[in-house]
């Protein structure tokens, strides 16, 4: 194991990229699970311990990206995962790629990677599996060894029929990347709750249909926005006594984008309708989804949709907001190339992905 990539005698192998987290956390005492600092090992550690437990003929490498608690997580992290994770897939050498990851806000990178590099690792044939762990490793029934060896499995397991594409792997299940969504403070399948997923190591027949209906429907990554140049995008949420200030204290800011996490079917606040209209003539992009945590947000659903807005389909806030940075983005490079494709053109794409289970 190594943190140098440098090792064309363990070729070919499984990359395994370290980002922190509850997996790679640890506890003050063994009898206090919850009281733990995340992201404190290092993954040359981690994959150090489930050494024994790999398959025969499977190399693995690791190397540190970040060792941070995922709250933390930053846009300009995301870039660096996402430019090593493109360059390395076209690495013959590597079979697959493995990120170990804090689970508060894998659901982002879940959707990040996807929209940025799926394409290109179902091109390719290859997976790229995230994965975590909701007890920190020096606690009593620690799950980041049990989700890491999954996971090395699943990202080095023959294709047979399951494409290459973006997968996260945790409590023996797996789902597609975009499909995970922390729903559970505590639970040890809290970022697949919301999830239809396969389990680990058994690939259910109609999973696998909507799998690949994904992998079809999404021709072309965005581009991975530069550290520094992804555009400020904030989450509001609707609720009852909702003030216009909450909208109208951004319309003199540098926001690019708002995403509304409206109740039920992504309605907002009346309130906020006069503040909104006024962003849309400032150029402000914005998009509905819902706070419900479950369903669709239809265009026009359940009144018409002013101009300038663009309904989430079955984005949640979080991912509907780095999709909206990842449009903004990719219409910024369009321009810069004289193609008149703007942030909705891209956004549309996303929105109807089509929906697994
Ligand atoms: N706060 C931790 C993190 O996201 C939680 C976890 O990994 O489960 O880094």
């Amino acid at each position: 194991m190594s943190s140098n990539l440098m090792h064309p005698e363990k070729s070919p192998y499984i990359l395994v990229l370290g980002m922190g987290g509850t997996i790679a956390g640890l506890a003050s005492a063994a009898e206090r699970p919850l009281e733990y600092a995340a992201g404190q090992v290092g993954v040359e550690s981690l994959v150090s311990h489930i050494k024994s437990a790999i398959p025969k003929g499977v190399n693995l490498i690791s190397q540190q990206l970040a060792n941070i608690n995922s709250r933390n997580l930053s846009e300009p992290l995301l870039s660096s995962l996402g430019e090593r994770v493109y360059a390395s897939l076209e690495d013959p050498a590597i079979l697959g790629i493995v990120v170990t990851h804090g689970t508060d806000t894998i659901e982002e990178t879940g959707i990040f990677l996807q929209l940025t590099c799926g394409r290109h690792a179902n091109r390719l044939g290859k997976r790229v599996i995230l994965t975590g762990a909701m007890i920190p490793s020096n606690a009593p029934g620690a799950d980041g060894p049990s989700n890491l060896l999954d996971a090395v499995k699943w990202a080095a397991t023959p294709l047979d029929n399951c494409p290459g594409g973006i997968y996260a792997v945790m409590d023996g299940r797996a789902c597609l990347a975009m499909d995970l969504a922390k729903r559970h403070t505590t639970a040890l399948n809290a970022p697949l709750q919301a999830s239809p997923s396969s389990s680990a190591g058994l690939i259910n027949p109609s999973w696998l249909s909507g799998v690949k209906a994904v992998q079809a429907a999404w021709t072309e990554d965005l581009p991975i926005p530069e550290g520094g140049e992804w555009p400020w995008v904030e989450i509001l949420t609707s609720h009852a006594g909702a003030r216009p200030e909450t909208v109208s204290l951004w319309l003199d800011s540098e926001v690019k984008g708002l995403v509304l996490a409206g109740s039920g079917m992504g309605g907002f606040h009346d309130a906020w309708q006069a503040p909104l209209t006024l962003g849309v003539s400032k150029g402000i992009a914005l998009v509905r989804t819902t706070r419900t945590g479950a369903g669709i947000t239809y265009s026009d659903i359940p009144e018409k949709d002013p101009i300038g807005y663009l309904a989430a389909g079955s984005l949640t806030a979080p991912r509907a907001r780095i999709a909206l940075q990842l449009a903004l983005n990719a219409e910024k490079q369009a321009k810069m190339m004289g193609k008149p494709l703007t942030w909705q053109d891209f956004f549309a794409r996303i929105a109807v992905l089509p929906v697994i289970g």
